[in-house]
């Protein structure tokens, strides 16, 4: 009887799942699933009858989704950041939002980010995707990618949380020097120096981004930071797109400030064509921006244990929400 009730459950998913079968048995057994890779114009037609959303980070959950969102009670993100969300319109219908912000007891195991954070840095000083073209072009050349050592270089930490901590970490294995800005933490690690804002932009050799995007958060990267960076020095960054000025990163790559950038995500990356973004035209024809199409989290690994802690945090709201008595 009960499970006749929780089968009325409607939940849909905007992730295939096609590599993650226990994922798929565990969501199975709360409702009846639908698995649609929906762009926005198809989730806002789609979306009237579900009651449970999954989004992904490609979709924007906006108020156009939820104003047509009349049966939706929970919003369940694999992710720690919730920005693709109108969390104000959300809180305004009703709908809980289920996440991975703050779950730090599950997130301390969760590295791939960071890992991949460490990859861009890399790749950057050493001319990586140069080099391996150059050899696929049947050169032979080493002297065209000369590149930095990170031993006693300068890492700047923005945001001195869990992927912020990993990548601390990261350096000291590479001997580096850590410097981080966190206005909210009080960093107790004797070998990372806690610094102000300007000092982290004038000192770092490189510096990496990992605060969530916010108010405070969005554009605080911009013209005044970026030229007070060191002369040659780089800037990575995996956390939103909207914390860099990209107006400004454009000009400081263009007029050689910088000596390189590596990005996992651009501002607008959702819901629009990106062929034309001018940071990726730059990219197109200049080898010191590299940039991933925001893969951070997306390992088997990590998107497995994601999706499995949120399908945990769903059942359990589930449950607490008495839900399938009430729909
Ligand atoms: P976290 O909450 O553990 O750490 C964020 C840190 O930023 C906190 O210590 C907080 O005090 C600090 N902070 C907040 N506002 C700040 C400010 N104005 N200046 C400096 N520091 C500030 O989060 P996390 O798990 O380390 O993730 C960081 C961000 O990375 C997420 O919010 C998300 O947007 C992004 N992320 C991206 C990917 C990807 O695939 N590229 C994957 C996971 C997370």
């Amino acid at each position: 009887m009960s499970s006749q009730k929780v089968k009325r459950i409607r939940i849909l998913c905007l992730f295939s799942m096609k590599h993650f079968p226990e994922v798929r048995r565990e969501l199975e057994s709360l409702g009846e699933v639908d698995y649609c890779l929906y762009n926005h114009e198809a989730l806002i037609s789609h979306i009237p009858p579900y009651h449970i959303l999954i989004p992904s980070l490609k979709v924007d959950v906006d108020h156009l989704v939820l104003d047509r969102a009349d049966s939706l009670k929970i919003i369940a993100t694999p992710t720690t950041g919730t920005d693709h969300i109108d969390l104000r319109t959300a809180a305004r219908k009703g709908i809980e939002i289920i996440s991975l912000k703050g779950d730090y007891k599950f997130l301390k195991n969760v590295q791939a980010t960071a890992e991949l954070a460490w990859l861009l840095v890399m790749a950057l000083l050493r001319n990586f995707p140069r080099a391996l073209q150059s050899v696929k072009e049947g050169r032979w050349e080493s002297s065209n990618f000369r590149g930095h050592e990170l031993y006693g270089k300068i890492l700047g930490i923005i945001g001195y949380g869990r992927l912020g901590k990993m990548m601390s970490r990261f350096a000291h294995a590479f001997r580096m020097k850590v410097i981080a800005y966190d206005p909210y933490k009080k960093i107790t690690d004797p070998r990372v120096k806690q610094v102000t804002k300007e000092e982290l932009f004038a000192t770092a050799d490189i510096i990496t981004i990992h605060v969530p995007l916010d108010e405070e958060t969005r554009g605080s990267v911009g013209f005044r930071e970026l030229y007070l960076m060191k002369k040659g020095s780089y800037l990575i960054n995996t956390s939103r797109g909207d914390v860099i000025d990209e107006k400004a990163l454009l000009d400081v790559l263009e007029s050689g400030h910088l000596s390189g950038a590596a990005l996992d995500v651009l501002s607008g990356e959702r819901n629009s064509n990106l062929s034309n973004h001018p940071l990726i035209n730059y990219a197109r024809t200049h080898s010191n921006l590299l940039i991933t199409p925001h893969i951070g989290g997306v390992t088997f690994e990590s998107q497995s244990k994601a999706f499995l802690r949120i399908v945990y945090k769903l059942r359990e709201k589930i449950e607490h929400l008495k839900l399938s008595n009430s729909i």
